[in-house]
């Protein structure tokens, strides 16, 4: 998504090539890898036709890029969303890379996406287009190359249309090729909560860091989707009030404390968090400046941008949605003290699940949600200890210290690979 603000175009590509760069410069980086990772390996475009419900036919664009596969096959999300662009899921792929090497499983960084507003089309035109997109980008994807997921608009169906379209082109069943699947089709116990739980735990040790005291503690949450909405219950579960929220259609805020499990009832009856009873309705924007002590981004990129990071009030402010702080932002935050637990450590939780989903699938194995849940505890509080340290010993933001772990990571693994041929 290209943002507009204050005049001046936000491009996640270019934000994200220089949150690259200053890792790169820190490490002092070899020049040809530093070459090699500021682009991705592979960007495929693809126009396809889709018959719509009235008898005319659509032509729809996705893509599907492939940042780094040094560690391993590609992988993240497909995104349905009227703003995609090359350049976002660019973007979004290069974090990827960069996320699972923070968290330490082995893959590379992928994404896709198609332009289109799903909410003006029927079930059975989306499914329509998932399985053309599916056939147009089976170019790149597969249970050995490239393993899609759910992102923004996309959901458990989408990915359960994507595997049986795949099975039949193959002509056998093949639950590897996508994770964020149904239950009944394989998909992991935790999975629909696995990117919420992730960035929760990472909360829950940031506020220990901190001494912070989360059942006093107040949090505000952009986003009422999968990652939002999930984020927004499970930190009242660890006793924190949660007095604003928001959706697409604008915010609502009580200082009091909303009641998460009936805002989550008013948003599936009334399509929109706002108008519920008790609270204020206050602008989308709004929700990120309220007196909180927790802030939780849940939704697109470039939210917290230089015209308003200086009116944060939050102590944490905790990336569940993927670049959601622009750079000059996070240099404001940063100068305020503000303690900010990036993007690619917060939100990994999602990818931690699908991977486990995917050693399930190549296993033909089930595990519980309870050996799920304690996996996906550890592997997010050990990574969590890791960036943290780094951070302090190099005396940098989290942010920086999470970059310099992961892109350390990925340069090290195609070093030892070597220059091909
Ligand atoms: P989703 O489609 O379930 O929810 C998105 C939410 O954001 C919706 O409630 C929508 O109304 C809201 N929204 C859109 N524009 C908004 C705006 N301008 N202001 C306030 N709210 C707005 O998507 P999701 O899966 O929850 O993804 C949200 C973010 O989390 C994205 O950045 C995504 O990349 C990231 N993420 C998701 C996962 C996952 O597993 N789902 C994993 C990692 C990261």
């Amino acid at each position: 998504m290209t943002t507009e603000h204050a005049g001046a175009t936000i491009n996640a590509w270019e934000v994200a090539q220089h949150q690259f760069d200053l890792a790169a410069d820190r490490l002092g980086l070899d020049d040809a890898i530093r070459q090699v990772l500021r682009e991705p390996r592979r960007e495929l475009t693809v126009h396809f036709p889709v018959s719509m419900d009235d008898g005319t036919v659509r032509v729809f664009t996705g893509y599907r890029v492939q940042h780094n596969l040094g560690r391993g096959p590609a992988k993240g999300g497909i995104r349905y969303h009227q703003d995609v662009t090359r350049d976002e899921v660019k973007a979004l792929a290069m974090w990827m890379s960069w996320k699972c090497a923070v968290v330490g499983i082995p893959y590379g960084g992928g994404k896709g996406g198609v332009i289109v507003d799903p909410k003006q089309l029927s079930l059975k035109e989306l499914e329509a287009l998932t399985r053309r997109f599916t056939t147009e980008i089976e170019l790149l994807i597969g249970p050995e190359r490239d393993i899609p997921a759910p992102d923004v608009n996309t959901n458990a169906q989408t990915m359960a249309w994507m595997m049986d379209t795949y099975s039949m082109h193959v002509g056998y069943t093949v639950p590897g090729v996508v994770t964020g699947k149904p239950i009944a089709l394989g998909g992991s116990e935790g999975r629909h909560e696995a990117t919420a739980r992730g960035a929760v735990f990472t909360i829950v040790e940031s506020a220990r860091h901190l001494g912070m005291d989360l059942t006093r503690a107040t949090v505000s949450v952009q986003g009422f989707g999968n990652a939002g909405s999930i984020a927004a219950r499970l930190i009242r579960d660890e006793g924190a009030t949660v007095v604003a929220v928001s959706d697409s259609t604008g915010g609502i805020h009580a200082p009091g404390g909303l009641d998460i499990d009936r805002v989550i009832q008013w948003k599936q009856e009334h399509g929109t968090v706002q108008g519920f009873p008790g609270a204020a309705d206050i602008s989308g924007m709004a929700v990120l400046e309220v007196e909180c002590d927790i802030l939780i981004p849940a939704a697109l990129e470039n939210q917290i941008t230089a015209r308003n990071a200086a009116n944060i009030k939050a102590r944490i402010v905790a990336e569940a949605a993927n670049g959601p702080t622009t750079p000059e932002a996070d240099e404001i935050l940063h100068a305020k003290g503000v303690f900010l637990i990036p993007d690619i450590l917060c939100n990994a939780g999602g990818v931690t699940v699908s991977y486990f989903e995917w050693v399930q699938a190549l296993n033909r194995d089930h595990w519980d949600e309870a050996m799920v849940n304690q996996k996906l505890r550890g592997i997010m509080v050990k990574a969590f200890a890791e960036v943290l340290a780094m951070s302090l010993r190099e005396e940098a933001s989290m942010r920086t210290g999470a970059y310099l772990l992961a892109v350390q990571r990925v340069a090290d693994a195609m070093s030892v690979r070597g220059l091909y041929p």
